[in-house]
């Protein structure tokens, strides 16, 4: 694997290259910050704090059709998934929440929708320089540099990009860019060290992770669900923008004799997520939807998985209109008897 350094001068040409390979990057789109397909000749500007939505979207979308059926044809129509993407400018933290979600989509069944995707991308990342207020990626097991689940990790080193090639198939892509391509010296990795411990000490929030896991179980009736959940509107919005949170409903949609079977994100936030066929609900309120919420991330996940399914993004804290925070949620469990 090779350190390339791309001066910026060069960055135009690289990006519209790569507009040919059906690239994606952040952009504002109606007021929201977003993975959107650039085309030949549009600026993709890089520029600091993280989307709004995470890229997970374009892995596990929204909205998607399974399959097409129709009264008299036998069998179904497949969406066909065979193009290859390039992801540019993840953060490192939405990059290591997709090696967690692989898991899921791995596990007892293999997801062949969400893995196509997946194995079709190639993510190229960029390491943080100015976190977020609300990031917390170090106390659980990431980093503004952090790897983990990307192809490519792409540090600015002021007057080029530094692009580590970490799988095969980023390093591919670096072979195939190497004439706009430098290599990189050792001064370049010793300032991309230098870049990375620095961003790591302007994160101002932080919570020892250690024990919890261990303790929810203990704390299934513990007052602390009621006080960090009195507030909450069940909107879902810590969960749909949540780059760890994965789970869907599946939906038949028929008009006249044909129709689609669709799955759709949900919300364990919502109170029609568990709802029985026969009216009851094992989780009536939203005091036990936190507390599922919680559990699922820091609790079931680590059983399941060995693996906190929360990167520490931030965004359920920064995006709730309420302002539940998820830190102070952790230090009350971390507080709790
Ligand atoms: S974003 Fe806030 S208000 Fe909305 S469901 Fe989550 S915790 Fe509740
Ligand atoms: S739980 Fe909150 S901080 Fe953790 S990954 Fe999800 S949105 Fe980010």
């Amino acid at each position: 694997m090779s350190a390339m350094l791309l001066p910026k001068d060069k960055w135009p040409e690289f990006t519209g290259r790569l507009a040919g390979k059906n690239l994606f990057a952040p952009a504002l789109q109606g007021g929201i910050k977003k993975f959107a397909p650039v085309a030949a000749g549009d600026t993709v500007t890089l520029d600091e704090g993280n989307t709004t939505v995470p890229p997970k979207a374009l892995l596990f979308p929204q909205t998607e059709t399974l399959f097409r059926f129709a009264e008299g044809e036998e069998g179904m129509e497949l969406p066909a998934i065979d193009e290859a993407a390039v992801l540019l400018g993840v953060r490192p933290c939405d990059a290591r929440a997709m090696a967690i979600v692989d898991k899921l989509f791995r596990w007892d069944y293999e997801d062949p929708y969400y893995l196509k995707r997946r194995e079709l991308a190639t993510i190229i990342g960029l390491a943080c320089s100015e976190p977020c207020l609300n990031c917390f990626c170090t106390s659980v097991g990431g980093g503004p540099a952090s790897t983990e689940g990307l192809d490519i990790l792409m540090v600015d080193l002021g007057e080029s990009y530094l692009l580590e090639g970490l799988t095969d198939k980023g390093q591919a892509l670096l072979d195939e860019f190497k004439d706009l391509l430098q290599e990189a010296g050792a001064d370049a990795l010793q300032r991309k060290e230098q870049l990375a411990q620095e961003a790591a000490a302007k994160i101002k929030r932080s919570v020892d992770t250690a024990g919890i896991p261990e303790a929810l179980p203990g704390l299934w009736e513990d007052p602390l669900w009621q006080r960090v959940s009195a507030a909450c509107l069940g909107c879902g919005i810590c969960t749909y923008l949540c780059p760890t949170c994965h789970c869907f409903d599946i939906q038949d949609e028929v008009e006249g004799a044909a129709g689609r079977r669709c799955r759709m994100w949900d919300s364990c936030m919502y109170a029609e997520y568990t709802k029985h066929t026969s009216g009851h609900n094992p989780r009536p309120t939203r005091r036990e939807r936190t507390r599922n919420r919680i559990n699922h991330k820091y609790s079931y996940y680590v059983d399941k998985f060995g693996v906190i399914a929360c990167v520490g993004c931030g965004r359920c804290s920064n995006l709730c209109p309420v302002n539940i925070d998820l830190i102070d949620i952790l230090r009350q469990v971390k507080a709790a008897p």
